[in-house]
């Protein structure tokens, strides 16, 4: 066995400390990875995979990376869910030599690369936040943190176990931490998310050397200057702060004191339903054929992530959302609007410029977008704004100082990297200029050497070149060099084609010019370092000034999108309203226009002021229904985010909680389980819907056998009706159900009206209330391309059924056959060993996974 190479030792040392990540070694010009780091990596990424030396006997695997280009690689690596630990040469291998000839050059891990903590743009989107999200539970309680290093922004609420998982959807972060004593109970949970998972040490948790440490980082004496946090809220702050700390090595980012947020004071929506309204996220995946890919017209990035946090959690807070939309109003009566949106075409991005700052990563192009943002800031102008965009406004000045200091600094346009130099503009720094002139000079001289050699030699094509290998060489065909070296040249180098020469005067000369320019990159950087920590102390006034025209170009895009669309400012108070006059599907419409169809506008105008108050849908499929449920709950999400609304009058009363479900005979294909999960997410809206909540139900209960489904679809509705009492709208195929309107005060019957004509349907999408006659499957089934004879078959045993209807007998036999239906219900038989089990559970402390399971353990008593 031979001992590993001292290089070798390094890195398993240094790979030790590391073992959940894979490690980037640097060496030279590339990063390196080996053994199984090197095996995971070449595949992940699709690169060649080779050897170097052997270890313990073995070959030992390794690739690697270029640094120059080592963004690109990470992001791949991150994208598949890896970790990267990246270990730099902390001195110049010059150095190491001196100490030895067998001591390796000094290396240490400067960052730990991990989905939830970039800050680079090349990794980051642009128009969506990345998220960090760390979640603490001491005994019954719980707490989530969250923040975006690229931003600094920090916030906290307390979270209960089953509220996990809708913030979690709502937040849609990268990465969520969480204590290991606690992996086995989260990790499940967790893993649907899609977030990466990462344990951290119990000790990280602990509340109180988390509120020592929460205190040095906002030098108070007390947290409580932020805000009253329960133990739980600040364990998982610190846990958030001792990982920022693992993470970047000791450098923090910029971090916001805590924001608390209070549960209820945003409409709460879980994941099922985001999922189904498709609000971020359209249910293909992507963003495109979301809502807010449809309406965002916001012309900053950070106006895109405001936009998108206002969707995720529209308020529940009448003053906020008054005051949202009175910023909306006024920039839409006003003609500056254009002017405003053009002067934020302008503003870069500077809180992901300001988080690159602090933590040391930023480049001269960072400080030119704090200056080009705090520039345009002051000169945006509105005369007589109201309170929510003069509080914004007042922000945006006060900053001269700063731009001035920049203005006179920087270059206009100047190079992504420091060591690229030349940022800082002339005038700023007369020693600098001197000595760039110097540097620039010798180029002159050179240039002048070079006409002096040529008239000495007479070889007209001799040149001074300079590479990074010789440094300044004079450079002549083969077929001089002869003449050069009887003229006393010495000799550097033969090419195949040139043979390059130095004289003792050239080399003088370079040793100058050389140290020029260093000397002038020094000077450089030393100043970049200094308006690096005046931008800094400035780095509140900039964030608020960032947050503030995030706030203004949300207001101008919202106000452009009303403008152009043809919405209408809602009327919003806490009264139970649900009416909306000629409302539209901002996704749908879109899709039709591009078609060049007309979207059909409608009306939805729940019993006013009944609670509850529901309409029952029913029309055959394809007429429409599916899209009127949604839009009237787009309709009410997008007034509570502050926007207007694609209708032409809208009054809604607060809404606090969101639900849509959809039934899941569409999706056969996703297993049989789909209906247990149908089940499971209908469950958890009987469970939680109060009185304010709004729930959108469509087809439940048609991935099951008729009578069951018509059963739960009859026994679901008249649950949200006696029992949760909220405003509902609920579509369904089974025209039995219609029925129910005569028993229950609240529910109203609807329809999408279509036409028949020479044996076709014609959809008129048009929504009217009433009942439909009959639901035109057998026209629809003709229309989708079933076979003639079949069709005919069809219509045969349609007309039967039907003339069995109009006589009483089958409806009644049908509904009398149904022991959910029968009244009064019979007296109930002794307690089964099922309905023991019940009595032991308590239906609001179980999360959608035990409910689940406890349906499965019910099953297996029958
Ligand atoms: P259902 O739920 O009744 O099966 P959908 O809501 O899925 O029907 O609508 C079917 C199709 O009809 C949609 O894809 C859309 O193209 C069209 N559609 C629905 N509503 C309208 C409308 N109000 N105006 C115009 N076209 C509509």
């Amino acid at each position: 066995m031979t001992e590993p190479t001292p290089m070798m030792a390094q890195y398993l040392e240094i790979k030790a400390q590391h073992p959940a990540a894979l490690l980037f070694y640097r060496m030279g010009d590339f990063y390196e990875m080996f053994f199984d780091d090197a095996v995971l990596a070449a595949e992940a990424l699709d690169i060649a995979l080779t050897k170097r030396g052997k270890h313990l006997g073995e070959d030992i695997a390794m690739c690697g990376v270029p640094a120059h280009a080592a963004e690109g690689y990470l992001l791949g690596l991150i994208r598949k869910g890896f970790r990267v630990a990246i270990a730099e040469q902390m001195e110049d291998p010059v150095e190491a030599k001196k100490r030895g000839s067998k001591s390796v050059v000094r290396r240490e891990v400067v960052r730990l690369v991990t989905p939830g903590t970039l800050t680079e743009d090349a990794l980051l989107e642009a128009r969506r936040h990345n998220f960090l999200v760390t979640y603490a539970r001491i005994r019954d309680e719980g707490a989530l943190a969250w923040t975006d290093i690229s931003t600094g922004e920090l916030r906290v609420m307390p979270c209960p176990l089953p509220r996990l998982l809708p913030e979690i959807a709502r937040l849609a972060p990268r990465e969520v931490l969480v204590s290991e004593a606690q992996m086995d109970d989260l990790g499940p949970l967790l893993a649907e998310t899609g977030a990466a998972v990462t344990p951290l040490a119990k000790s990280s948790f602990d509340s109180t050397s988390a509120d020592r440490r929460l205190r040095d980082l906002w030098q108070v004496g007390a947290l409580q200057a932020f805000g009253a946090f329960t133990r739980c809220e600040i364990a998982a702050l610190g846990a958030m702060v001792d990982y920022l700390d693992l993470t970047q090595r000791g450098k923090l980012p910029l971090l916001r004191p805590p924001v608390r947020e209070v549960p209820g004071a945003t409409m709460q929506i879980d994941a099922a339903t985001r999922r189904n309204l498709e609000i971020a996220q359209a249910l293909s995946g992507g963003r495109e054929g979301s809502l807010l890919a449809a309406i965002d017209r916001t012309v900053t990035a950070p106006g895109a992530r405001l936009l998108e946090r206002r969707l995720a959690a529209p308020s529940c807070d009448l003053g906020i959302v008054h005051a949202r939309l009175e910023g909306v109003r006024f920039l839409l009566n006003t003609g500056l609007r254009d002017k405003l949106r053009d002067i934020l075409r302008r503003v870069p991005d500077m809180d992901r410029a300001l988080q690159r700052l602090a933590l040391d990563r930023a480049g001269p192009r960072d400080m030119a977008a704090i200056r080009a943002g705090l520039t345009q800031a002051q000169r945006i102008v509105l005369p007589a704004p109201p309170p929510h965009l003069a509080e914004a406004l007042t922000a945006l000045s006060g900053h001269d100082a700063l731009t001035g200091l920049l203005e006179r600094a920087l270059v206009a346009e100047p190079p992504l990297l420091v060591r690229d130099g030349n940022f800082i503009a002339e005038g700023y720094d007369p020693d600098l200029d001197a000595t760039r002139r110097l540097r620039d000079e010798g180029r002159g001289i050179i240039a002048r050497m070079q006409a002096e050699f040529i008239a000495a030699t007479g070889v007209q094509s001799l040149k001074i070149k300079h590479n990074n290998v010789l440094g300044y060489f004079i450079e002549v065909t083969t077929t001089h060099e002869a003449t050069l070296r009887s003229a006393g040249f010495i000799h550097r180098q033969t090419t195949a084609n040139q043979v390059r020469f130095t004289t003792l005067e050239l080399s003088e000369l370079e040793t100058r010019i050389l140290n020029a320019a260093g000397h002038a990159l020094d000077l450089e950087r030393r100043h970049f370092a200094a308006l690096r920590d005046e931008i800094l102390r400035a780095a509140a006034a900039i964030g608020t000034a960032a947050r503030a025209l995030a706030v203004l170009d949300v207001a101008g895009a919202l106000a452009d999108l009303a403008a152009t669309e043809d919405w209408t400012e809602p009327r919003i108070d806490d009264s139970r309203a649900f009416h909306v006059e000629q409302g539209r599907h901002p996704v749908v419409e879109r899709a039709l226009r591009r078609k060049g169809e007309v979207f059909v506008a409608n009306d939805c105008a729940l019993t006013e002021d009944a609670t509850p108050a529901m309409w029952l849908l029913t029309g055959p499929n394809m007429a429409g229904k599916s899209t009127f449920l949604r839009q009237n709950a787009l309709i009410a999400l997008l007034a509570q985010a502050g926007s207007f609304v694609p209708a032409r009058h809208a009054h809604l009363g607060l809404v606090s909680q969101l639900f849509s479900r959809v039934g899941a005979a569409d999706d056969l294909a996703r297993g049989r389980s789909t209906f247990m999960v149908e089940m499971v997410e209908t469950a958890a809206i009987l469970n939680q819907a109060d009185d304010r909540a709004l729930v959108i139900l469509d087809e439940i209960g048609r991935g099951t056998a008729t009578y069951d489904g018509l059963s739960i679809a009859w026994a679901t509705l008249e649950h949200l009706h006696d029992t949760n009492r909220c405003r509902a709208l609920f579509a369904t195929h089974y025209h039995e159900m219609t029925a129910l309107s005569a028993k229950l005060s609240g529910v109203e019957n609807a329809t999408v009206s279509v036409r028949e004509w020479n044996g076709e349907v014609i959809f008129l999408h048009e929504v009217r209330r009433g009942a439909a006659d009959r639901s035109y499957g057998v026209q629809v089934a003709r229309l989708a391309g079933l076979p003639a004879p079949v069709i005919a078959r069809a219509r045969t045993i349609l007309e039967t059924l039907e003339t069995g209807d109009r006589d009483g007998t089958r409806k009644t036999a049908l509904i009398d056959d149904l022991p959910l239906f029968r009244s009064p219900p019979p007296a109930p038989p002794a307690p089964s060993v099922v309905e023991e089990r019940l009595k032991t559970v308590h239906p609001d402390d179980l999360t959608p996974m035990e409910a689940l399971k406890l349906i499965y353990e019910l099953r297996g008593l029958l």
